[in-house]
């Protein structure tokens, strides 16, 4: 990789959005927020995040650890907040806007052995710094704003070459190219009945001890901030006191743009540029979003059975499309997370007697497959909505192999040697022209099969009606594959194979058939869902809810 060079860029422009006191501030909400306020009036926008771990990608780590992994069509496994930049701007993320410490390292390390850097002292300054200015600033088409967020807090040791890297980008671009965003936070102290601004004024002298003064402070508070405060945190840190700007907690997170918009953040972003704002940008669909999820005209339960039930980000994107299929319904989507260990064995279903709908998500392992192979037959047998979304359809292909054709053995390789493996491990498939081989006890990190793959539906089937075409496109990521050589077998059973991929060889999408809305994916249609364009499926998923609820 050559030394960073601002002149191949061309006219992008820059915001890079860093976080301090504490984590989980909504860093990446606020980030996704801003360029969905920049399209309305009419702008380009790309969001990036730098992730100063120092795992090449967060695909090795446990959801309980970093919550879901967000995949992309180009097959990056990817931090969950590119799901939000996706959702809100409807920008498809790529493996070029996610970098962590170790994807650097390797690269700078990979470069060192080739003997590119002959001669040289290899360090921090000016080596990585550069590869992370490099990555920052790669891959863009013309767009006119690159949102750029800092994962981690200002203060953490190894944040550091980030932040010096975004400094010197901001030098190197100047202020009419670049500016800073810090989101911090105001904590109520309800001892004293006040809201409290030191920690926002000790975070922003963090920020400056590097070397960077932000231009907009978004802080984050559970109630409006009074004027006079606003004014103290603004002279404590060099800004007009309408660039400090609050977020309040909010009901339903779609809220956000219009709150920010409603405090002028997109228009004293774009002045700061020499832009000049629309006077009416276009907000109506996040309007009508809200309305919707406010004030909806019903209400289903769908009960989610999984593995990571206690950490809600494990399914991020899930549940957003949930919700997303509820805004297409006008319906509220309320979610029921049911431990699959609970019913386990011969463990009580109790928890989806009265749901209207039961879905099985992705998920590794076998703790907990009793329970959602249970869960799919209880669907089934019951007649209840069901969606099985990869480990999910796994699951209920096992549960139709074993008591509908009568495959007692039927199991899954991931869970060890199995005499019937209906699911069994991926090792060779197709990608475009190229064929992809694996093999068991191969490498961990980045072997799935991952990204998005081609299918084709059966015209008459209901996904097909649901897509409302035969050609689809989705988003994969998983190491097994429900076995083809047991089609036949469980078609005549009833387990219809309704989507394949263009070569037959693997199974996307089988249907239940005489049930009112069985369907398992082998892919991950969560990660396309939008709230302004619901995915199909989740549509769909939830009408078959509703009606179902009527039923009852
Ligand atoms: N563990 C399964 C596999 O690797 C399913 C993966 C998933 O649900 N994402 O095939």
């Amino acid at each position: 990789m050559p030394p960073f060079q601002c002149e191949g860029i061309g006219l992008t422009r820059f915001i890079f959005i860093t976080g301090g006191v504490v984590s989980s501030l909504g860093k990446g909400l606020t980030s996704a927020a801003i360029g969905a306020l920049l399209q309305a009036h009419g702008y380009t926008v790309r969001v990036r995040k730098l992730d100063p771990y120092l795992n090449v990608d967060p695909g090795t780590m446990s959801p309980y650890e970093h919550g879901e992994v967000f995949v992309t069509d180009d097959g990056a496994e990817t931090d969950l907040d590119l799901g939000h930049y996706e959702r809100y701007t409807g920008v498809a993320a790529a493996r070029s806007d996610n970098v962590t410490t170790g994807r650097i390292y390797s690269e700078v390390l990979a470069q060192e052995r080739r003997g590119d850097y002959l001669g040289g002292t290899v360090q921090v300054v000016p080596h990585v710094t550069d590869a992370i200015k490099n990555f920052t600033t790669a891959d863009l088409h013309g767009e006119d704003f690159v949102l750029c967020e800092i994962g981690g807090t200002v203060g953490d040791i190894e944040g550091l070459p980030f932040l010096e890297a975004i400094r010197q980008l901001g030098y190197d671009l100047g202020p009419d190219r670049s500016m800073f965003v810090h989101l911090t936070l105001v904590p109520y102290l309800s001892a004293v009945g006040e809201l409290k601004t030191k920690p926002t004024q000790h975070s922003v002298k963090e920020l400056q001890r590097v070397g960077i003064r932000p231009d907009i402070l978004v802080c984050r508070c559970d109630r409006d901030i009074p004027e006079g405060l606003r004014r103290k945190i603004a002279l404590s840190c060099n800004l007009k006191p309408e660039a400090v700007v609050q977020a309040v907690d909010v009901d339903t997170i779609y809220q956000v743009p219009l709150d920010y918009h409603q405090q002028g953040i997109e228009a004293q972003i774009l002045r700061y540029f020499g832009l000049e704002p629309k006077p009416d940008p276009d907000l109506d669909s996040w309007h009508e979003i809200v309305k919707r999820i406010r004030k909806p005209e019903g209400e289903v339960t769908v009960a989610i059975v999984g593995k990571y039930t206690g950490l809600h980000d494990a399914y991020k994107s899930l549940g957003e499309a949930l919700h997303h299929g509820g805004i297409a319904n006008n319906t509220r989507v309320k979610l029921e997370w049911v431990e699959a260990d609970v019913f386990g064995g011969n463990g009580s279903v109790q928890a989806l007697e009265d749901v209207d709908g039961i879905l099985v998500p992705g998920g590794f392992g076998e703790r907990g497959s009793d329970g959602k192979i249970r869960a799919a037959r209880f669907a089934r047998e019951r007649r209840v909505p069901f969606f099985g979304i990869c480990f999910g359809m796994q699951m209920a292909v096992i549960d139709a192999a074993r008591e509908l054709a009568g495959i007692s053995t039927a199991g899954s390789s991931e869970f060890g040697p199995c005499k019937d493996p209906i699911v069994g491990l991926l090792t060779e498939w197709r990608q475009g022209d190229d064929v992809q081989r694996r093999q068991a006890g191969g490498n961990l990190g980045g072997t799935m099969r991952l990204g998005a793959y081609p299918a084709l539906l059966e015209k008459d089937s209901l996904a097909a009606k649901i897509y409302g075409t035969t050609k689809i496109s989705e988003r994969h990521r998983h190491r097994y594959e429900v076995n083809v050589n047991y089609k036949e077998q469980l078609e005549a059973a009833g387990l219809r194979f309704c989507g394949m991929s263009p070569d037959k060889a693997l199974p996307e999408v089988v249907e239940l058939e005489g049930h009112p809305w069985f369907v398992g994916v082998q892919f991950h249609p969560e990660l396309k869902s939008r709230p302004f364009a619901p995915h199909p499926l989740f549509a769909s998923f939830i009408a078959a809810a509703l009606e179902q609820s009527r039923l009852v």
